[in-house]
């Protein structure tokens, strides 16, 4: 890509940095306020019977080790008392919810996600699990995905989670040794070859790799071999995120100098896409590949603006046109859950215009689908073209989104620039 095209974006505030935030809602969860759990709970009563599929995330904040680059609300791995007063309150906590909307709403899918779930007692991990069935309607064979690291899991712990789990997501991040120490990861490479197999071993039919790039002590070459390893392993979905440098996190007060530059990021995603269209994977999103015939229904779900049920600390949730987010840490949500068996603290009912913009930012991380232009008119009685036009004709004229009479989707340029592109639908941008 050359320079004359990237400064051309970078006057319209398009590009890919370390700094940029990913976007996952909208609005930006800093942009939420306190949250009214009382005009919430009315809201539900008023908007009556609710009927079709929405999905399920847990939160379980734990990890064996804290990793350099991590921005998600976590802990060291608790003692015992803490993990069950943890899983006690995180109980509580679905229980109040399936008080408030029955077993109307069937689970399209259901996430365990952190954190890292499997640093809990396989059994816990079930149990949790079992409870969630009692407690809502969810098909025998929906997507059950569980979040892992390969120091959390071994054959015996796999075989006994497989009872309840059918997706099993490994979060690797890099495949050279010296990288993953700089990380502060707690495996290194053999450990990660030897936890996928152990995986397959165990009868997960579908396990997912998530990589990252961008990292420090990486560069392009390593980068390379990661995929080259990827092409070895052939895993079901591959996840590769581009690396963030948040506040808060111990790669912050590190030189940015250590970190890929811009101009690497979009190398290094390109390289990403290259390798698995040629491996003959199918693009889901900006950041996923799936094989043939593979889902990844609560990313689908998500993106297309579907409800889903967080539970546990700083867990989101869609719901009934409500944004929001739990509190954390952990302590402060055990107190909340016990005190009212809820523990939302931030966000808002969405207004019509909000939800307009949630809808086509999100919608456009669906690489295949892309944003869907008749239910977009259907859902707000205006044309996709009427409200957004401005934006998608300059986003045209830099050809990083395409159209049909049908949808709207990010050109093979704008899905290396994704977030920044999404965010033009955003006010003031
Ligand atoms: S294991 Fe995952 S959640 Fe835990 S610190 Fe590392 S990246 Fe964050």
């Amino acid at each position: 890509m050359d320079d004359s095209f990237l400064d051309r974006l970078k006057k319209e505030g398009i590009g890919k940095s370390t700094s940029h935030l990913f976007v996952y809602r909208y609005p930006d969860s800093d942009q939420m306020s306190p949250f009214d759990r009382e005009e919430f709970a009315k809201d539900l009563e008023k908007s009556g019977k609710k009927v079709g599929e929405l999905a399920f995330y847990l939160h379980i904040p734990f990890c064996s080790s804290i990793c350099s680059y991590c921005h998600y609300f976590k802990q060291g791995i608790g003692k015992k008392g803490e993990i069950e007063a943890f899983l006690k309150g995180i109980q509580r906590e679905i229980s109040t919810y399936s008080q408030l909307i029955g077993k109307e709403l069937e689970a399209s899918s259901v996430l365990f996600g952190g954190g890292t779930p499997t640093s809990l007692e396989a059994n816990s991990l079930n149990e949790l699990m079992l409870f969630l069935r009692g407690s809502f309607r969810i098909p025998k064979k929906v997507e059950a995905s569980i979040e892992s690291s390969p120091e959390t899991i071994s054959f015996e712990k796999l075989v006994l989670l497989r009872q309840n789990f059918n997706r099993m997501s490994i979060g690797i991040q890099d495949f050279n040794d010296r990288v993953l120490k700089e990380c502060n990861r707690n495996h290194d490479k053999e450990k990660a070859l030897h936890s996928i197999k152990e995986a397959r071993r165990a009868g997960f039919e579908s396990i997912n790799i998530d990589l990252i790039y961008g990292l420090p002590k990486q560069g392009i070459e390593g980068w390379k071999n990661s995929l080259n390893e990827v092409e070895a392993i052939q895993p079901e979905s591959v996840t590769a995120s581009d690396l963030r440098v948040r506040e808060g996190t111990a790669f912050f007060a590190r030189n940015k100098e250590e970190f890929a530059s811009d101009k690497e990021l979009i190398e290094m995603h390109s390289m990403f896409l290259n390798k698995m269209e040629g491996l003959g994977y199918k693009q889901l999103f900006p950041y996923q590949f799936v094989k043939k015939g593979q889902r990844m229904l609560f990313l689908e779900n998500q993106w297309a603006s579907g409800e889903y049920l967080g539970f546990g600390p700083s867990s989101c949730s869609f719901f009934n046109k409500w944004d929001y987010n739990n509190v954390f840490p952990t302590d402060k949500y055990l107190k909340d859950v016990e005190e009212s068996g809820l523990a939302c603290a931030v966000g808002k009912k969405l207004s019509m215009e909000d939800q307009m913009i949630r809808f086509v930012a999100l919608g456009l991380k669906d690489c295949k689908k892309g944003v869907d232009k008749n239910i977009f008119k259907k859902k707000f009685a205006l044309s996709l073209e009427e409200k957004f036009g401005k934006t998608i004709a300059l986003l045209e004229s830099l050809s990083l989104v395409k159209q049909s009479e049908k949808s709207l989707k990010l050109s093979r340029k704008g899905i290396l620039f994704y977030d920044s592109v999404s965010r033009k639908f955003f006010p003031k941008n």
